[in-house]
Order: structure tokens, then sequence, then C-alpha cells
């Protein structure tokens, strides 16, 4: 929502009785851009804003919709769930995640080594219930880990994506005399078909077919080892659209589950993996991969009313539900704040008399079009102009003035009969590359807001351009199919003050998928928690986005070789030239130069702070 000065502000508990303790983003973004030498963080844009209290208000919704459903359907279990942590995986955020939600149990999905050992380390803190699902494709030290997990007193619960991995566990668990909490993803029938459900079906990447999963019941069975097959996981994909197909899905997976409790395995949960959708468009439409037509209460009730009447007609006792929701938990809690500047557009031609009469004699029928207000063939005749003036340019027989000129006539000629495009290009002082992944990829749709000025009609119409070298880097489809976004009127870089914009929900993803095309690294971070001081809000974290030095060490330059060496190759070039004392002062400036160029962001860099 805005406020009354005009700016977005943030309600991290969604309370609408408690505005007071609204948090106004051009409040923190102004407070953490101060300058160091004026005693502040010196933050550069583009800058991302996490709000921990965001993140707590999802955990505590989602558990609340199961808890709910649990108890208005009788149902004879709860519900337990697990992060994903390749949504984020921020250090901070999964701390938080596993502090916010050890009251009730809340764990950590894992799918390669390194993200078990940081899912590990992370639930030393948590509750000792928790669970830490390992999914992914594994290998002998996968194994290992997961199973070193289990001497460690985790509830790893190593779910077999390939068949072969179960050869894998029952060696090693012997091997290293621990019992191991088995689970298996079962490759269900029922496909969803937006983008992310590509992997779903029959034919989708990853899970045990039926026939695979009965071989495995039976070599589990041989091996003595059936009672630790303890869990069932599916993922029919991310962005479910809606709960009808969630609930197939949950009642084949079901089915599964009852069959693998007939035929002897010690079940006890059931993982309905990932999938749980947001709203990015507000249209709760169910366009695919936008929007879905379900509430977060709408889910919860369609998991457990479709487990529980399977459970019921199979007379199997109701087992624990635990689910994989990585976007409906991040993706709100952080924001993507950037400046945006409109395109320098040429100082419109002001035309002379003596310009118009030319027009007249030149341009009998353009100028009789214009006259008599037909705008259809008006537009005609500036475009058939343009271009014979662009064959007389290269012929020679324009100057590049004259053609100056005859731009700004056909500008005023477009302007005069309503046929400007009224479309401007907004250079944004970020990369999509980094900081949205999503929309080249796959043309996921960000909600974007001026995050100040919302007491101003914005005036003018714009597309977003980003600083990449790269013509894919622009955004000109926005929320609802719009082709433009409403902006305010607003000079290039430096004139007319700072223009921000505010991208949203992209705290899930994003972060960690994003490259560093043309070098453009991650933007600075902050944490801000609500408070009761004067600002209503706290900065409780701030780093710096990525130096370049840092970009150029991930494409294994030396930062501090490469310094070394333009350093020495400026005392080479300086000294050549004498060794005075202005020479001196000369390299000394170059060094400190190059010096900065290493430490400081690869993003535009405008004047500090933020008036
Ligand atoms: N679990 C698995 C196995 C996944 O592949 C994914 C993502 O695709 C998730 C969970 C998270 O899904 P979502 O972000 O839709 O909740």
């Amino acid at each position: 929502a805005a406020n009354s000065s005009g700016n977005i502000s943030v309600r991290p508990h969604g309370d609408e009785t408690l505005p007071h303790q609204d948090i106004d983003l051009m409040k923190v973004v102004k407070n953490v851009m101060v300058p160091k030498s004026s005693g502040g963080l010196g933050l550069q844009l583009p800058l991302i804003v996490r709000f921990p209290d965001v993140l707590k208000n999802r955990l505590e919704c989602l558990q609340s919709a199961f808890d709910s459903a649990v108890k208005s359907q009788g149902y004879g279990s709860h519900y337990q769930g697990v992060f994903p942590v390749k949504c984020n995986q921020d250090r901070f955020i999964v701390e938080d995640i596993v502090n916010f939600g050890s009251p009730f149990r809340f764990g950590l999905e894992a799918g390669s080594k390194p993200e078990i050992l940081l899912a590990m380390s992370c639930l030393c803190k948590g509750n000792p219930d928790a669970f830490l699902v390992c999914n992914g494709f594994k290998d002998a030290e996968y194994v290992s880990l997961a199973l070193l997990g289990r001497k460690l007193a985790f509830n790893t619960m190593i779910v077999l994506e390939q068949e072969h991995e179960l050869d894998l566990v029952i060696n090693l668990s012997q091997k290293m005399n621990v019992r191991p909490l088995i689970g298996l993803r079962a490759k269900l029938r029922t496909k969803q078909s937006n983008h992310y459900g590509s992997y779903s079906g029959e034919k989708g990447k990853f899970g045990l077919t039926s026939t695979q999963i009965v071989s495995v019941v039976a070599k589990l069975s041989e091996s003595g080892m059936l009672d630790c097959l303890q869990l069932l996981h599916f993922h029919i994909g991310s962005m479910i659209p809606s709960s009808s197909l969630l609930s197939h899905g949950v009642s084949e997976a079901a089915q599964i589950y009852c069959e693998l409790v007939r035929l002897g395995a010690h079940m006890k949960i059931i993982d309905v993996g990932g999938g749980l959708g947001i709203d990015y468009d507000g249209s709760k439409s169910g366009e695919p991969d936008q929007s879905v037509t379900y509430t977060l209460e709408e889910y919860a009730e369609a998991v457990v009313s479709s487990i529980r009447y399977v459970c019921h007609r199979r007379s199997v006792k109701h087992p624990v539900i635990c689910s994989e929701s990585g976007r409906a938990i991040v993706s709100h809690h952080s924001v993507l704040i950037f400046e945006a500047a409109s395109d320098v557009k040429p100082v419109a031609h002001q035309p002379k008399p003596d310009d118009i009469q030319f027009l007249l004699q030149r341009e009998e029928d353009l100028y009789a079009a214009v006259m008599r207000g037909d705008q259809e063939s008006s537009l005609l005749y500036v475009e058939q102009l343009k271009q014979r003036c662009l064959e007389e340019f290269k012929e020679g027989v324009l100057s590049i003035e004259q053609l100056v000129s005859v731009d700004g006539l056909c500008e005023w000629v477009l302007k005069a009969i309503g046929g400007s495009d009224p479309v401007q290009t907004y250079n944004m002082n970020l990369s999509i590359f980094t900081s949205t992944p999503d929309h080249l990829g796959m043309g996921q749709l960000f909600p974007i807001v001026p995050i100040h000025k919302l007491d101003q009609k914005p005036g003018a119409r714009g597309v977003l351009s980003d600083l990449t070298c790269d013509s894919d880097g622009k955004i000109v489809k926005f929320i609802g199919g719009e082709s433009s976004l409403p902006l305010h009127e607003i000079d290039s870089y430096g004139g007319g003050g700072r223009y921000l914009l505010g991208l949203f929900l992209g705290g899930s993803y994003e972060e960690t998928m994003g490259g560093v095309h043309n070098l453009f690294g991650g933007p600075s971070v902050v944490r801000v928690s609500q408070s009761d001081g004067p600002h209503s809000f706290v900065v409780t974290r701030a780093v710096s986005g990525q130096p370049s030095s840092d970009v150029l060490r991930a494409v294994q330059h030396e930062p501090e070789i490469m310094l070394q060496t333009l350093k020495h190759r400026a005392e080479e070039v300086m000294h050549t030239k004498g060794s005075g004392e202005e020479d001196e002062n000369e390299y000394k400036n170059v060094a400190a130069c190059l010096d900065r160029s290493f430490h400081n962001m690869p993003y535009l860099a405008t004047e500090e702070g933020i008036s």
C-alpha cells in the first residue's frame, strides 16, 4: 500500500489494524544509502531489502492453514513442512526459517551435498523432530553424508529418486552401521501442463515408476530393511494452478502410500512436494505460471481431504503430512530496489517557419494530410519521408544536420497529429540476467512499482531496459499482459532526482539462479525488522553488493594480480614521461582510480546518498 507521503509501505504482519507499525520502504532505502562519510552504511543500489517478519508471517500462515484443515476434517495426524533450501540458500533466510519454524517442527529439504551440509548445520539450532528431506541425484558421498546425519541424530530421510540409489543406501548403511530412514519419490501419472510441470508425468525426469517401486520394496524386504521405508514423496511441479489438479495428484500418491503399507513398509509420512503457488498478478485466474486459483487455506484443505479420503477407504492410519513449499514461503519477504531513468530523448526540433515552408514545398501530400487532421495518411507520409531522406543521406545528398532537421520535423508532425509513441524506454541500473533470470528464461512476470511518488499521477508509460549489452536485457511485458508500465516522467540519471522502482515477489529462485552476465554481480542486501523505535524499523544486517573484484574472481581472474599488473604498467608509462612531481601525482591518481574500480560495484555509480 502507499502511505500519506506517497511511498510504498510494508506491513510485515499483514495486520491492517496496526498501520502505525508499517515500514516506509523509501525511508529504509534513504537510511541505508547515507554515505559512510556521514556515518551511514553507504550502500549502493541495486538493493535487496529483506523483511524477516514477512518470512515469519508466511511460515505461520502456512502452518495455521494446515492446522485448521487437520482440525476441521478430524484428520488423525499433523502437518510438518520442510523448506527446500534451493529456493534461497541465503544463510540468514535458512536460519530464520529454522528458528521461526521450530515451534512447529519445521525442517529443511536439500538436493545436493552442499545443501545437506548447510541444512544440517542450520538444523543444529532447530527442533530435534524436524525432518531433513534429502532429494536429488545421489552418489556414495551424498548417501554417506545423509547417513552421517542419522548418526548425528538428524531426521535425514534419504528419498530415492533412481532405483540404483537403493544399492548405495543398503551397502553404505550396513558399512556405517546405521539404520537409514528411506523415502521414495513416485513418478506420478498426474501431470500438470504449465512450464513447471514439464518434469511431471510418466515421462518426467525424476522419481520411480510403479514397476521400480515394486522392485525397491522387494529389494528392501530381501535385505530386511522394509521397516526403513517410511516416506512417500512426489512433486508435480511448481505453481500448481488449481486445487483440483492438486487433489488428483495427492489422491494418486495417497493410493501408492496405501499400497506401500499393504506391501509391508512402515510408512509414516506423505510428502506432497512443492507446487504451492502464489498469485503474481493478483488475478486468481490460474493463468499458467502467473496465478493460482486457490488460497493457502484451500491448498491445505485439498491436500488434507484427499489423503484422508483415500486412507479412510483403505483403512490406513493417517500419515504425517509434509510439504516442500518454497516459492510460497520466501517470495514475499524481499523487494529488489533499483533506479530507473527515462531514455534521454533528442531535444525536439522546434520547426522554424522556413522549415514548414520547406515541408510545404517538398511534401505537399504530408502537409495536406496534417492540415486536414488525417492521422493515418500523415503517419504513412512521415514514414515515406524518413525513408527517402535516409536514402538521400546514404547517397551523400543530405548532410547530417539536414537529416536532424527532418527528424525534428517528423517528430513535430507526429506530435501535432497525436501519433508519437507514448511509450518511453526507462534504463534500469540493474541486470535482469543477475536479478530476474526467470523473466528471461520463462517469461515469469513480477509486480514492478515505483516505491515513491505514488501521490502523483504517472504521466508516462514505459518499458524497462537493463544495463547489460544484450538486447534480451529488457522487460516489455508486465503483470496483466500490459506492454508498458505507468511511470513518472523522469530525466536521465542525476537530473530531476532519483526514481526508484521495486520488484516484488522475487525472493525465491531469482537470487540463486542469477548469473554474472557482463559481470554485473549480486546487489546489496539489508535485513530490516519492525521496531518500536522512532522509524518503526531497524536494520539488523547490511551487506554491500559484490564488488568488481569478486565477479572477476568468479570467472578465474585474480584481481590482486590484475591490480598489480595495471599499476606496474602505469608506473612504466608514467616514468617514460619524466620523473617530476607532476608525474608522481598523476601516477598516484591513476593507482587510486584503479583501486576504486576493483572495490566498487559494477553497476552505474550515482552520487552517494539520496535526498
Ligand atoms: N521440491 C522439489 C522436489 C522441487 O523440485 C521443487 C521445485 O521445483 C520444490 C520442492 C519447491 O517447489 P515450490 O517452490 O513450487 O514450492
